[in-house]
């Protein structure tokens, strides 16, 4: 995707979000700046905790306290909005949960699943309805049959296909995709990473693409921006990213990614330790108690978020 003449749908400046641990705070995202361009997936990557689903819930304002910066959509500011505003803006942004297990009610039947959103932003007559529904699980490769079901009678993958028609059904123009092929098996997530490429290209949907590891990822996104411990680290071109790694912590979780050639060869770099504490993080670079190219300075200072290259982004001392 060429993104010199995409407009940004949204805009995150100064995003910090905290949350009060008994008498301690914890820093869950420091400091974001990044747009999402119309009809592009913005893939966001990075270990467990390191505030990616906070980022994706800040983004759709699913907060309100201890949170500042501004989120833009469409230019508007929506950490503004009023409540009824807000509801309006509900039907335009929308989130795919990680784990379609427990995202979906089991006393709900697959139609009344699906339907739910319609009847809260009283879309539709009846037979509109019905027949939106019926279009949605063919189009998610489920069947009209399905809709008098229960959860429980379907696989995690058909599950997962529940919840995207689920998010789908009032045609937002973004959606937050938190982490939606961790659970499943590892043959059904490509399916359903096509599917949601699939539904894309036909209704030209906004992605925020959420995972820990970089092998779905790199396929579904346009860039991909990796955080640590809440901070943005890198920004790149999906292909440039994997490519041309700058950032230490970047190189290492790519080497990590499994390549299915058995003849092919590279040195595996292992991140040594745990992530730290982050009611308590290192000073100056956060990578820094894990870093295999640590300085002096890195203790010292924090790096600054750099353009390196064209439309590269890095946070790192050794490009300073
Ligand atoms: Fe490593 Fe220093 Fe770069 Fe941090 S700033 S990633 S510690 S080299």
């Amino acid at each position: 995707m060429d993104l010199e003449d995409k407009t940004p749908l949204i805009k995150v400046r100064n995003l910090k979000k905290r949350f009060k641990i008994k008498s301690n705070w914890l820093q869950a995202v420091n400091t974001l700046n990044f747009d999402i361009y119309k009809g592009e997936t913005l893939g966001l990557v990075g270990e467990s905790g390191c505030g990616k689903s906070t980022t994706g819930r800040c983004v759709l304002r699913f907060y309100e306290d201890n949170l500042t910066g501004e989120v833009f959509y469409n230019d508007k500011d929506i950490f503004k909005f009023s409540k009824s505003e807000l509801k309006n803006l509900r039907k335009d942004m929308q989130l795919i949960f990680q784990d379609p297990y427990a995202s979906l009610n089991g006393r709900m039947t697959i139609k009344n699943i699906i339907e739910e959103p319609l009847l809260i932003h009283n879309m539709y007559t009846k037979n509109k309805r019905e027949e939106k529904i019926n279009e949605l699980l063919n189009l998610v490769g489920l069947k009209e049959e399905h809709k008098n079901r229960y959860p429980h009678e379907f696989s995690g993958g058909q599950r997962q296909r529940i919840c995207i028609a689920r998010a789908l059904i009032i045609q937002p123009k973004f959606v937050v995709c938190d982490e939606p092929i961790a659970s499943l098996d590892v043959s059904i997530q490509s399916q359903i990473v096509n599917l949601l490429k699939d539904l894309q290209y036909r209704f030209k949907y906004t992605y925020l693409f959420i995972a820990h590891d970089l092998s779905m990822v790199k396929y579904i996104s346009d860039r991909i921006l990796v955080m640590y411990l809440g901070n943005m680290i890198e920004l790149a071109d999906s292909i440039e990213l994997n490519n041309n790694p700058k950032h230490p912590y970047t190189r290492a979780l790519l080497s990590a990614v499994p390549i299915p050639d058995p003849e092919y060869k590279r040195s595996e770099r292992i991140i040594e330790g745990e992530i730290p504490n982050p009611m308590n993080p290192p000073s100056g670079c956060v990578f820094r108690t894990r870093c295999n190219e640590v300085m002096d300075i890195c203790s010292q200072r924090l790096p600054v978020w750099k353009e390196i290259d064209k439309k590269h982004f890095v946070a790192c001392h050794l490009y300073n």
